[in-house]
Formats: C-alpha cells, structure tokens, sequence
C-alpha cells in the first residue's frame, strides 16, 4: 500500500508512527518527549491515521488529551490523513473516533457504564466547580465552621485543598505544610469537612471533576474491571502527558500493565499544571515503569517557528533551574526578532494591540491567524473594550464561560434536578427562583426529599408556606414532567424554558438578551443524543465566550483569539501577543513565590512564546498594577519587565516604544507642576 503522508514525516516521526505496526519494532509501550512545535501531536494524529489504514477498529482506539477541543482536532487531523491513503469509500471513520476525549469525560462515560459493578447511580450528576464549592461551603455552615471563626478557609480554599490532597494522594497534613501553610491549624476542622463533603456528594449522587478520575482510579484498583476495561482498547494514546496528575498515571498504569499499545506524547518544558496537582515524574518515569522499558523517540526539530523566535524562546527556558536538553533547531530562517513593546498602560497596551491586529489583517493574516495571550483570564478585559470599541470580532478562550451567566445556569440546574433530584446544589438553585421562596423552604423541602426513595412524588407533597400557592405548584409540575422524560429529548429543554421565562423577566431588565442566550442554549443542546449526555459534557468542557455575546462562535466568520495561556497550550498562530510580560504579573505575584512555583512560571512563558510561527510581541505597560497592588488600593507602580527575560538574553529582542515616546507624554495628559522622568523609567525597565 503506499503511504504518501509518511514520506512528509522526518525518521524520527516516522519512527513512532510506525512503533509496533510496521517497520521492524515491537509494539510495547511508547513515550515521545519532545520540545514545542516539534509536531508531537501531528505524529500523534499520523500514528493513530497509520492504526486505521492498517485495520485498526477506530471503537477500540481510545485517545486522550487536556480539551474537547483538542481531542476534536486530533480526530479531524487524523481523519484528513487517512483519507489521502483510503479515499472517500474507506468509511473507517464514519463515526469519527468514538473514544477521543479528556480523561475527565472518557471517565464520566465508564463510570456510568460500570456503575453497577462499583456501588454508584449511573445517572449521578457532575458538579463544576462552582457547584463544588457551593456544595463545600454548605457543608462548611452546617459543621458550623464559619460561624466560629472568621478565619477559617473560604470555600474556595477548602476547595482548592481537597482536590489537591485526592489528585496527589498526599497526606492532608502534608499537603497543607507544603502548599497551604497557613491553614495547618485547621487540620482538624478540615478533616471533618471534607468527611462530610464526601458524605454529602453520596447521599446526593452528584460526583465533582477529581471524583471523576479517583472513582476511576479506584475501579481499576480491581484487577478484573481494570483487566476489562484495558481490554476494550487495543490502542490507548495520550497527548500532553506533562501535564497529567497521579491518577491519571495510575489508570493508563492499571489499564495497560503491561504497556502494550500504550503511547504518551509530551514535554517536560511545557508543564504548567503542577498548581492542580499534575506531576511532570509521570512523563520523566514512564519509560521505567515497564519491563522491558518503554521505547522513547525525541524530536529536534521544530516546524512551527522562525529562527529568531525559536532562539529568544530557547533563550528563555535555557535559564531555567532545570536543565531541559532539547535545544530545537529549524530551518524557518527570517529577520524578525521578537519584540518587547513598552506602552504607557493597560489602556495604550490595548489600543497598540488592536492597531497591530488590524494592520497585520491589512498584510494578510486573518483575525484567526493571530492570537492575544494573558496570564489570567481578567487580563483581557479593557482589550475587550477596545475589540468591540472598534468591531473587531473575537472568541475567549479559557475565560469566563458562556455558562457561568446566571440565567444559563438557571436553566441548566433545573434540567440538572430533573435528572437527579438529589442533587441539593441544583435544587437549591431552583427552590429560590421560585417567587416568594427562601433559602429556608429550601432547604427544609430538600431535607424531606432527602430520604425518600422517589424524591420527586415526595417534591410535591412537601408543605410549603401557603402564599407559594401557584408559583409552587407551577414548578412541581414542570418538574414532575421533566423527571418524567415523556416530552424527550430536546424538546423538554423547551419545556423548562418556558416555565422559566416568567421569572427571568421579573428579575432582569435586559431580559430578551438573555432568552437569546436561552434559545442558543437550546440549539446546542439539539446537537446531544440525549439530557445526560449533555449535561455531562457541557460540564466537562463548556463552550467558550464571543464578543457578541451568544455564546458560540459562528464558525464562518473571522474572529481575533483571547486566551488564557494554558488555554493555548498545544495551539499555533502567525502572529501572538502577550499581555503584561512584566514582573508581578509573570510570575505572578499570587503564588506563594518558592522557587517551584517560579519555575512554573517560567515554563508558562515558554509556552506562550512558542506558540507563534512568524511574529510575537510581548507587551509591557510601564504601569501596571498587580493582584495585590489592586486588592490594596495602590496607586500607579512602576512595573518592571518579567525576570525570565534578563539582560543577559536581551540580544534576542528588538525594542519597541510604541506609540512613540513623544506621543506617549502627550497623551499622558500630565497637569503642569507634576514631573516624571520617563527616561529613568525608560532605564529602570531594561536593568
Ligand atoms: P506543542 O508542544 O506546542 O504541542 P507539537 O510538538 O505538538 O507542539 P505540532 O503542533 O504537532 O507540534 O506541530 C507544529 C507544527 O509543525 C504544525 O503546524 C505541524 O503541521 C508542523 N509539522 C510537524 N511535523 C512536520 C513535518 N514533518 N513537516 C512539516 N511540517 C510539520
Ligand atoms: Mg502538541
């Protein structure tokens, strides 16, 4: 058969896309290692297209990766390549790849397909982690330990160190020496609210994201289930695998003992998720962890970024504490080099980035091709201004969520009660939209429904206070009718709309904006096979934000990338901005500043760096106020350029003012009497 796409491939590619299918090696397991835009997940994409020409069945490939997106784009890449070889009859990937997904949705699906086997509901309902802290922070008041102390954790700390000691499997003790030290004295207290978090998901059947992996973990603890489930995929793929936790580890582990048709992909240079717990050992010990070792391909060469660029992103990562041995060559030769553009602030920050955008659209780059980058997602928010000051369109990555608004959550957690009522989190949410309805009916018509073997019969049979009349009645209706499934699906989210459209009226003045959100609500939920299915992955991985507003981009149009920076981890543009590249910022003065957490920071720059192919501008407003500079009320700080770009690496940049030193004095609007010496400052940001 000829095989024109691996002739594309370089021989170390080639290499592991032949691993143990053609060619003269065994098919044990495999781990690519390899720096950024070496084309790992294009190898990647042209092993799993290699499988399929070969007679893999594409229902027993299970590929893994850190988005929906992601895996989405693996699947098309893969399909595209399969193609060229098979033509358009082949029809091996007619369904696509059922089994691609993150680890956190590919999880939610054997759970509920094992649920009977390890003592759960296979219709539990999946808590974000709004819901989780909501859930924690009820549990927290009835244990009483907000009340006593003032002090004690919020609820997104308790949050934060849950998940953290359940994804290490570290000791709680540990964890809270370690990483939240000033918590130790509430070890005690802790330990007995986590306890009943536990009790209380339970009792209610609701699982969070880390349960998602630990219930999963834990079944394969089984040697027959692991045994079972292992033997469903012939192939189990992995990208990004720096950025995996423990029991991510543990079940590819327990899956495949033996490591057979198992293949990792990732760089240890790019491991930026060590703050959820992610440990970058699972990608440095895999060859190890099998007997004979795992076969390691590394890859030199990188395909995606001109000279200058790759050298001021080596520059970078070669400061590291760490030694990271791939240094990358490519043969993209250009005269750019990659520039450090002071502005005045964040204002002149946004303004020179949306004239830049523009004028690289008048060259020829789309919107699509270019992408703003920023640390944390609140970063972005006066270039939005500015973007929709000037009509230039754009899609949020990573940012706040179309679902995060109120009425959206609304609607959801009412279709979320329907399918499990015991979910107190989602039924609180109801009970209160209720007119009239208070947080204590709630909670004492919850505690009713709690023990009932059909909560919903026992919902309407609950005593409400009288003057609930209609409006009560009106929602046991509504939910007896969804629990009851008899309108099906989709129609029924038509259904909860219209009982809740009333309310949203009553409450909100913009309220026809917001049913335009409903109404795109429920043209996505058209595209779910059923209310659990996408309850689940609209969860897992919602939909991003658009500058119109509506929710999903409209894939058709050209629209400006906002991204958070590990939103943008695995991605590419021709052209990349970055917000902020000023101390305080990166790193960021939120971590609590030991030198792991530096480093972290270090890698996130790297990774921002190289997601550029021929142009990159890291942006500098002279001022720049960082989290605790807000939080404090200071007034304008004087920000210094990033430490991960030292004078020693400079020669790699090209300097920028913009818009012009002059102009920016002016623009200042300086009231006379008032002095600043820009030219120190000048000086200040380069030493
Ligand atoms: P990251 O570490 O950022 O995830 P990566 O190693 O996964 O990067 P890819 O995204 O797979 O890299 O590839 C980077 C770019 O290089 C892509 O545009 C890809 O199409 C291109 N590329 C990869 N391999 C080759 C090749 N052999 N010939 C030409 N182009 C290639
Ligand atoms: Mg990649």
């Amino acid at each position: 058969m000829a095989v024109p796409y691996l002739e594309k491939l370089n021989p170390e590619q080639r290499r592991a896309v032949e691993h143990g299918i053609t060619g003269a090696h065994p098919s044990g397991p495999l781990l690519v290692i390899a720096g950024a835009g070496s084309g790992k997940t294009n190898t990647l994409a042209h092993r799993v297209a290699h499988l399929l020409v070969h007679g893999a069945d594409p229902h027993r490939i299970l590929l893994m990766t850190f988005s929906r997106r992601a895996a989405a784009d693996l699947g098309r890449r893969a399909e595209r390549i399969c193609a060229q070889v098979l033509g358009e009859h082949a029809g091996i990937m007619a369904a696509g790849l059922p089994w691609a997904g993150t680890f956190h949705s590919i999880g939610a699906r054997l759970l509920r397909e094992y649920a009977g086997q390890i003592g759960i509901q296979p219709d539990f309902s999946i808590h974000d982690r709004e819901d989780a802290a909501d859930l924690m922070n009820l549990v927290r008041h009835e244990l009483g330990f907000s009340k006593t102390e003032s002090r004690f954790p919020t609820k997104a700390t308790c949050l934060e160190i849950y998940s953290r000691a359940v994804n290490s499997g570290e000791a709680l003790a540990d964890v809270l020496r370690d990483v939240f030290p000033w918590c130790t004295r509430w070890e005690t207290e802790l330990r007995a609210l986590f306890a009943a978090y536990v009790e209380a998901k339970q009792a209610q059947s609701v699982l969070d994201y880390d349960d998602l992996l630990l219930y999963w973990a834990q079944m394969q603890a089984d040697p027959g289930i692991a045994e079972h489930v292992g033997s469903r995929f012939d192939h189990v793929l992995v990208d990004e695998y720096q950025d995996t936790n423990r029991l991510q580890a543990t079940i590819l582990l327990t899956m495949k003992p033996s490591g057979r048709g198992l293949t990792v992909v990732g760089d240890d240079a790019q491991s930026i998720y060590a703050f959820r717990a992610a440990t970058v050992r699972n990608i440095l010990d895999f060859p190890a962890a099998f007997d004979p070792p795992a076969d390691v391909v590394t890859l030199d060469r990188n395909y995606r970024s001109t000279q200058p660029l790759l050298e001021a992103a080596n520059a970078v990562i070669g400061l590291a504490k760490e030694r990271f041995t791939k240094t990358l060559w490519t043969d993209r030769q250009s005269a750019q080099r990659p520039e450090l553009v002071t502005v005045r602030d964040e204002m002149e920050q946004a303004r020179f980035v949306a004239t830049r955008v523009l004028e690289n659209r008048e060259m020829g780059a789309t919107l699509k091709q270019q992408a703003v980058l920023f640390r944390t997602a609140s970063h972005s928010a006066m270039l939005e201004v500015e973007l929709t000051r000037r009509r230039i369109p754009f899609v949020k990555f990573g940012g706040l969520k179309f679902l995060d608004s109120a009425h959206v959550k609304d609607l959801l957690a009412l279709l979320r009660f329907a399918q499990n009522p015991r979910d107190v989190v989602a039924g609180f949410r109801v009970m209160l939209l209720v007119p009239g309805a208070g947080p204590s009916t709630a909670r004492r018509v919850l505690d009713g429904m709690a023990d009932q073997p059909r909560p919903i019969h026992a919902l309407a049979n609950m005593p409400v206070p009288p003057r609930l009349g209609e409006e009560w009645r009106r929602l046991v209706e509504v939910m007896t009718e969804l629990h009851g499934g008899k309108a099906g699906w989709p129609a029924e989210i038509d259904l909860a709309r219209r009982w809740y459209e009333p309310i949203l009226e009553r409450v909100h003045e913009d309220a026809p904006t917001r049913l335009a959100d409903l109404l795109q609500l429920e043209q996505i939920a058209a595209g779910y096979p059923s209310r659990e299915r996408f309850l689940t992955e609209l969860t897992l991985d919602p939909p991003d934000a658009t500058s119109d507003q509506s929710g999903v981009p409209h894939l058709d149009e050209d629209y400006l990338i906002l991204s958070t920076i590990h939103s943008a981890k695995g991605q590419e543009w021709r052209s990349v901005y970055l917000l902020n590249a000023v101390d305080g910022c990166m790193p960021s003065d939120l971590g609590t500043g030991c030198e792991a957490d530096i480093e972290e920071e270090r890698r996130l720059l790297y990774v921002a760096m190289t997601r550029a192919k021929d142009s990159l501008h890291l942006v500098l407003p002279q001022r720049f106020f960082t989290h605790s500079q807000r939080a404090q009320g200071d007034r304008h700080v004087y920000a210094s350029r990033t430490r991960f770009i030292p004078r020693e690496i400079l020669d790699h940049f090209e300097f920028v003012s913009w818009p012009g030193a002059a102009a920016a004095a002016a623009a200042a609007g300086l009231r006379s009497g008032m002095r600043v010496d820009v030219a120190a400052q000048m000086r200040g940001m380069w030493r």
